[in-house]
């Protein structure tokens, strides 16, 4: 059969990331503009039906794992049986939860054997969290992560790092890996539709490398390996149980090893998180096309490097990306 999720630059998209919602119980202000979004109308958003045949589509062509986002996907009503549908499908399935209702789902997620799961916390202090989410469910968030520990999940906390925000918690991040196996992962902020994004504001690879050095010594920051298509540039701190590593999309794009292809809540497939360009999958699905042909032109129509945004001047100019809010497109 022809290997339709291998594109031009011989990348091959086993990694398939599906936006359940773009609905979320926060209001993180570098992923929902202030003045909030546009919902999609609710028929213009994937049924559960929908999501797994799409979904059982991309594993027949080779997709090996498949991670459900948003918004927030445990606020979506019919979660529980996308979760145990996706689940019948030979793929690892796994999460990107901003952690609020995750404790209603532990017996789930055994049964459906999610391993890991991703969770979003910028602050281990209530009042910055407060700030940043909007809300307040820092207690919460934080009980449930050390839930999901004592449960033994694979834990990784995504925390978007912001100049004079939360970058004075570096260290404080770091030193939970002491006693937990966990792996906190230190994102570059990244420039989405509404989010008022501000090169200056960004903390990069570069500043949090420096920073962690000068505290624990580059004797004790040791380098571990990362696989090709990970994200992540990974470190441990010299006797600690877990790893801190640095998602740089904005200073040092990792698009060499991608493997990722997403899938939006409304059915647009997007080669890159920073294509303005979609691919609309869900209407010929309900026409009863076949949509393997929208695919494939959607994997080889992929740039080689942030959909054409190739150096860091191209990337700072924001009118230079055209794209949805990050709540739509799912991180
Ligand atoms: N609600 C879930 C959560 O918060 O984990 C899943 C969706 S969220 C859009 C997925 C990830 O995208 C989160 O880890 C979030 O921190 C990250 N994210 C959102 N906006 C971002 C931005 N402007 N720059 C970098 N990361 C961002
Ligand atoms: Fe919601 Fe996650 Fe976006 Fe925060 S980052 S607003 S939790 S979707």
């Amino acid at each position: 059969m022809k290997d339709i999720l291998t594109d031009t630059f011989g990348r091959k998209h086993n990694y398939l990331r599906i936006s359940l919602t773009e609905r979320c119980n926060l209001r993180c202000t570098y992923c929902m503009p202030a003045e909030g979004i546009q919902l999609s109308p609710k028929e213009h958003i994937m049924t559960y039906e929908e999501i797994y045949t799409i979904a059982k589509k991309f594993v027949d062509l080779g997709v090996t794992k498949i991670r459900l986002t948003g918004g927030e996907p445990l606020v979506r009503k019919d979660v529980s049986q996308i979760l145990e549908q996706l689940a019948l499908l030979p793929v690892q399935l796994t999460l990107t939860t901003n952690g609020i209702m995750v404790d209603r789902f532990i017996d789930l997620f055994k049964k459906c054997k999610i391993k890991s799961l991703n969770v979003s916390l910028d602050s281990l202090k209530a009042e910055k969290n407060r700030k940043i989410t909007r809300r307040s469910y820092f207690e919460k968030v934080y009980q449930n992560i050390l839930l999901l520990i004592r449960e033994g999940f694979t834990v990784k906390i995504n925390c978007v790092l912001m100049k004079g925000f939360n970058d004075d918690e570096i260290i404080d991040f770091i030193k939970l890996t002491k006693e937990h196996p966990i792996q906190v992962r230190f994102i570059e902020f990244m420039p989405f539709d509404g989010n008022r994004w501000k090169m200056d504001q960004m903390v990069s690879l570069q500043d949090i490398l420096q920073r962690v050095t000068t505290h624990f010594d580059q004797k004790n920051c040791i380098k571990q390996q990362d696989a090709l298509n990970d994200t992540t540039k990974s470190y441990r701190i010299k006797g600690y149980q877990g790893t801190f590593a640095i998602i740089s999309s904005v200073t040092n794009p990792f698009c060499d090893g991608c493997n990722r292809i997403r899938l939006t809540a409304n059915g647009q497939i997007k080669n890159c998180l920073f294509s303005s360009k979609e691919s609309d999958i869900l209407t010929p699905l309900r026409q009863g096309h076949s949509i393997t042909s929208i695919i494939e032109h959607a994997i080889q129509s992929k740039f080689k490097v942030r959909s054409g945004m190739d150096t860091i001047d191209k990337f700072k100019q924001t009118d230079a990306h055209n794209n949805r809010s990050m709540i739509t497109i799912g991180g």
